[in-house]
């Protein structure tokens, strides 16, 4: 099922996130942790893909088994900057015979590697369309907080009008700590005519290593509240995941209660946090 027909059902929606594995000896675990998600019957789930496409058949034999086993929509994750035009072909052939339906059109991040045939997502997005027409959903990925390589979020969201226009069926956003950030981020878009649904991404913090890589990585805002958080549990691991959980819950429910009605957890290939979101939010999304 292609996810704008999900959307188009006008009530809120809960999704997650699994990665797959980097070699070939963990593919059962994580296959595993996969399936355990997806028996969860999310609305939707996203497979990602590895940076320069190396496991880019493990993106496409988790998503067809989700599908196949518990009857879950997937979005495949594709990326292109590294990638010349042939490689992306094929996996776009690949996905349509596995019935995926759904594409998370990215550009990736720059390497020395990265080939010259896509240089934005932009332009992925408009070789599927030229190629499969309708055939894929397509999704693509904003940020409330700017991408690291704009000069200004209003730049940035320039430029993911070109996104929007050349076929985006809806967008994802980088994780946020600060539902503030969103909101106004929202408006934003809405002001420059970008239209198209906008997915809340919510990482759950469960370990305090975890986050000083996150915001290293990506210069996320982390409120006061987040932060006292994680000085007070951040030595106990299960105070921590607990904390975490919380803070995750806390957030959805006040974006569904603005408004947002589409959250999509980065879930770490991690069942039991997936399940406890859910749990805390099973009257508030229906599940
Ligand atoms: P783009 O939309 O191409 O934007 C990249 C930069 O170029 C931005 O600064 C933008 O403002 C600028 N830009 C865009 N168009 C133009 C233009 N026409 N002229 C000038 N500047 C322009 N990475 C992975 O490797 N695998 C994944 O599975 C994956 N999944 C992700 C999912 C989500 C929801 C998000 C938010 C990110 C994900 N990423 C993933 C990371 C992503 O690949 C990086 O953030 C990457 O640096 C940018 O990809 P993009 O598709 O947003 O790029």
């Amino acid at each position: 099922m292609k996810i704008s027909e999900i959307f188009n059902q006008n009530k809120a929606t809960l999704s997650f996130e699994v990665f797959p594995p980097k070699t070939s000896d963990t593919y059962k675990s994580v296959e595993t942790q996969a399936m355990e998600i997806a028996g969860l019957k999310p609305d939707f789930m996203s497979v990602t893909y590895g940076a320069g496409g190396g496991t880019s058949e493990y993106t496409v034999s988790i998503a067809d088994n989700i599908q196949k086993v518990h009857d879950v929509p997937t979005l495949a994750h594709l990326t292109c900057v590294s990638s010349k035009k042939e490689k992306v072909h094929k996996q776009l052939r690949l996905l349509g015979e596995h019935g995926i339906e759904n594409i998370m059109a990215l550009r990736g991040d720059r390497t020395d590697n990265d080939c010259e045939d896509y240089r934005y997502a932009s332009e992925l997005i408009s070789d599927i369309k030229e190629l499969c027409g309708d055939r894929f959903c397509i999704g693509g990925a904003c940020y409330p907080e700017c991408h690291p390589e704009s000069e200004s979020l209003e730049q940035d969201i320039r430029n993911l009008k070109y996104k929007v226009d050349a076929g985006c069926d809806f967008l994802t956003t980088q994780m946020f700590f600060d539902n503030n950030i969103l909101y106004k981020y929202i408006y934003k878009l809405r002001e420059e005519g970008i239209t198209v649904p906008v997915v809340a991404g919510i990482m759950p913090v469960t370990n305090a290593k975890q986050i000083s890589r996150i915001c290293s990585l990506s210069g996320t805002y982390l409120p006061s509240k987040f932060k006292n958080i994680v000085d007070k549990f951040g030595a106990d691991n299960d105070a921590m995941k607990q904390a975490g959980i919380a803070y995750a819950t806390e957030q959805i429910v006040d974006l569904i209660a603005n408004g947002v009605k589409h959250i999509h957890v980065y879930s770490m290939n991690k069942p039991d946090i997936a399940e406890k979101i859910q749990t805390n939010l099973s009257d508030i999304i229906g599940k």
